[in-house]
């Protein structure tokens, strides 16, 4: 096989980190642009000294000059809310010039190009489960928007390349996907309930816990990203990546505490503004054209992940 150069932005990021191991692993030629604002070195340490890795430092708000890449996996940006939400209008600014950015390249080096999109396109869905062609239930002007519309935007010029400029692109949806690597401090559903019940700290439910999501395992995504990446030419997507395994968050911390065997109590705090009330992805697309399906299960996976943060909390 001869090896591709292929870039991934965000790649010291928590999935960009797995699919940069991946890659390496692979034999390809990796380049991981990363600006560390919640990417971390320690998530690539172990790629870093090898002859088909290289991590640069840089910030995607601004073009990045390749001679040649084959590939693109455009992934920088913050997506748990408390950081995507720390400056909105950066956020806005790394969805969007970050996809002019590295749409450009593509187009100058004819390189296949895949935007890492969201579920959150679909808002708070009025329609369950959500299928690609749900144009979604999104409010413009509320806390989320950055992250939402700025994702919103980036599918727009993604297909815009490709209508207006011939570019090679490929869009995923990926749905809430946990696993080791996530920082502790994340502030997402998962690393928080997993730290608080290591930690036998209080478990904060946000509002009455009721609301639903999907978890997907990162390996599960990395297989269904990779697949994406490497479909014929025509088929652009957009595709849902996800588990259509649906949780309540309340049975997502009664599982983290039992797993972990927690003391752990359940406190409720306030429901963060336009929190999305249910969350499952239609997959029947992404198993058709991909042949992919999600293998690991939510149990599988948590274990999987309490055992990555009790290794990190022992290093402290
Ligand atoms: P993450 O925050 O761990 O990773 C994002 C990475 O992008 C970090 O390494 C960060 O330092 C880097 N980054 C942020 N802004 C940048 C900029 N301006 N220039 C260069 N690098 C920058 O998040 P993640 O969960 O790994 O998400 C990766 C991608 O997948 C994001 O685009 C996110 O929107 C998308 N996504 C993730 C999920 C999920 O559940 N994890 C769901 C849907 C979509
Ligand atoms: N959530 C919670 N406690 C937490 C963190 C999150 O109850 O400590 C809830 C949050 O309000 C949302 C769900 O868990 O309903 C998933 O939140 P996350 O930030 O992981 O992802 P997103 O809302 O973007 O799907």
């Amino acid at each position: 096989m001869k090896m591709k150069r292929i870039l991934v932005s965000g790649g010291a990021g928590f999935i960009g980190s797995h699919l940069c191991t991946r890659l390496t692993e692979e034999g390809q030629g990796v380049i991981c642009l990363d600006n560390l604002f919640t990417g971390s070195k320690r998530n690539i340490a172990h790629l870093e000294g090898k002859d088909n890795f290289k991590f640069i430092h840089h910030d995607v708000e601004f073009p990045y000059m390749m001679d040649e890449v084959d590939e693109i996996y455009n992934l920088a940006c913050p997506a748990s809310p408390i950081h995507y939400q720390y400056d909105a209008i950066k956020t806005i600014k790394t969805s969007v010039l970050g996809a002019i950015n590295m749409l450009g390249l593509a187009k100058r080096t004819n390189a296949r190009i895949l935007q890492a999109s969201t579920s959150e396109v679909y808002g708070d869905p009025a329609v369950h489960p959500q299928l690609e062609t749900y144009w979604g239930n999104v409010n413009p002007v509320g806390i989320r928007s950055c992250y939402d519309e700025g994702k919103r935007c980036a599918e727009t010029l993604f297909m815009d390349y490709y209508r207006q400029n011939g570019v090679r692109i490929k869009i995923i949806r990926i749905f809430n996907t946990y696993g080791p690597n996530m920082l502790p401090d994340d502030g997402r559903v998962v690393s928080n309930f997993i730290v608080q019940a290591l930690k036998n700290e209080d478990i904060t439910i946000y509002g009455s816990g009721e609301q639903t999501r999907s978890f997907q395992y990162i390996d599960d995504l990395i297989e269904g990203m990779v697949r994406m990446m490497r479909t014929e030419e025509d088929f652009i997507g957009p595709v849902n990546i996800g588990n259509p395994h649906e949780f309540s968050i309340l049975s997502l911390a009664e599982k983290v505490l039992r797993l972990t065997g927690s003391k752990s109590k359940l406190v409720f705090k306030p429901l963060p503004h336009d929190d999305p009330k249910q969350r499952q992805p239609d997959i029947t697309l992404a198993k058709s054209k991909l042949d992919w399906r999600p293998v690991i299960e939510l149990d599988e996976g948590l274990e999987r992940t309490i055992e990555y943060f009790k290794r990190l909390m022992a290093c402290k």
